[in-house]
């Protein structure tokens, strides 16, 4: 049976089975990334369901609503990738790892999916591969100003047989924090098989569920996530399409991230990915038990989140820092608005600044405010580059204190 592709989730995404049981309710929240300007303040604000479930028979743990991609991924989409520094990076070590490695040399072409601004595919270019993005987003108009030729649509069977008559086969396909974003899983694996010649490698990067279990990094469930990566579902679905997975690894991208390799054809598993594979097992990720439990976790760090905040704001001022999609679930959930946030900072450059998170309606403003203003606490809602914030932040001059949100809500000393 085919799983619908929008509205209320009855059959598993990945394999079909309608046996799908709760783990955790966030009531209806907004589209994350739908920011509100003054006028539409005035005006009402759609929301939808967001619950985390879990197939019974494969394991997926996945959302129970799918908003239809338009309203996801609209053209004025404010994200750039360009922006986040620790992304950056783990795209330069990507390719430097796939270059040393051989599977890429001058010449191939790699295809990223979801492209963005075209950051991915910016060190690839560098090392001679001819490059390819899509993207539905204006971030696409970013990326061919830049040089990285970029077409502006959601990735379907028409643009992989525009991308195979005008430049062939692909020897490097590319989906990072994208492959959970695409509703229709059998038609999305079948493009990227479409796209790919024997030996041509596709890796995608998800958020793993590991890390999210580990953190109870709740923040990361929004509209945009349709499915919580783990490998042996992942495998499932490769297996469906006659492909199979041939690698994984964990890394550091987006607070902890599962990289998964896999080709065409059957293949045997690397000794790493099998011991990934038992790891899963041992830390519960297909034990109802387990899952359950996350979800009591997760109901207890909004509660220590508030207490503190509370405690915070009799001392002083609050505001946060960074307004990352991710934080529109944390702020949602844990109904923080302006009662305790006067506002939001964001980098210069940042389409966000002038306008409102959904949901929570707190203003975003630039960053400059922070440093005039030096407001008594900062809550770092960027929590997973934490650190990194810290040591930006004091250099260039804030003097309040820093509070992080998770993976456990707390004031930092530096
Ligand atoms: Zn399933």
């Amino acid at each position: 049976m085919t799983p619908k592709t929008t509205g209320p989730v009855t059959h598993c995404q990945i394999c079909g089975h309608t046996k799908l049981i709760e783990i955790l309710s966030f009531g209806h929240q907004p589209i994350v990334q739908e920011y509100l300007t003054e006028k539409m303040l005035h005006e009402p604000e759609d929301t939808y369901p967001l619950n985390l479930v879990r197939c019974s028979a494969c394991g997926l743990v996945q959302l129970d609503y799918i908003v239809e991609p338009k309203k996801v991924f609209p053209k004025e989409y404010p994200y750039r990738t360009g922006l986040t520094n620790m992304l950056l990076r783990n795209f330069r070590q990507l390719a430097d790892t796939l270059e040393a490695e051989g599977l890429f040399k001058k010449g191939d072409l790699v295809v990223d999916i979801g492209s963005n601004d075209g950051s991915l595919l910016v060190p690839f270019k560098k090392k001679g591969a001819r490059v390819f993005g899509v993207e539905p987003t204006n971030a696409a108009k970013d990326a061919n100003k830049k040089g990285i030729t970029t077409v502006q649509d959601f990735f379907s069977a028409v643009v992989v047989k525009r991308i195979l008559k005008k430049h062939g086969k692909a020897r490097v396909v590319t989906a990072t924090n994208v492959f959970a974003h695409i509703n229709d899983t059998s038609t999305l694996v079948r493009n990227v098989r479409a796209l790919m010649g024997e030996g041509s490698l596709f890796v995608s990067e998800s958020q793993y569920l590991l890390d999210t279990l580990e953190k109870t990094e709740f923040d990361c469930v929004y509209h945009e996530h349709l499915r919580f990566y783990t490998l042996k579902p992942f495998m499932r679905l490769m297996e469906m399409h006659g492909m199979s997975v041939v690698d994984a690894e964990r890394i550091s991208a987006a607070g902890g991230s599962i990289r998964i390799y896999a080709k065409r054809g059957k293949h045997p598993l690397s000794a790493r990915a099998s011991k990934l594979l038992a790891d899963e097992r041992k830390a519960g990720l297909y034990d109802a038990k387990t899952l359950r439990e996350f979800g009591e976790k997760v109901r207890q760090k909004k509660r220590d989140l508030v207490s503190l905040l509370l405690e915070c704001k009799k001392k002083g001022r609050i505001v946060g820092i960074g307004s990352p999609a991710r934080s529109n679930t944390l702020l949602g959930f844990t109904h923080i608005d302006t009662t305790l946030l006067d506002y939001l900072c964001e980098k210069k450059g940042s389409p966000k600044i002038g306008m409102y998170a959904p949901g929570t309606h707190i203003p975003v403003v630039d960053e400059g405010r922070l440093l005039k203003e030096q407001p008594e606490y900062a809550l770092l809602l960027s929590w997973h580059i934490g650190p990194e914030l810290i040591q930006i932040l004091r250099k260039v001059g804030y003097k309040g204190t820093f509070i992080v949100p998770l993976p456990r809500a707390e004031i930092v000393a530096d």
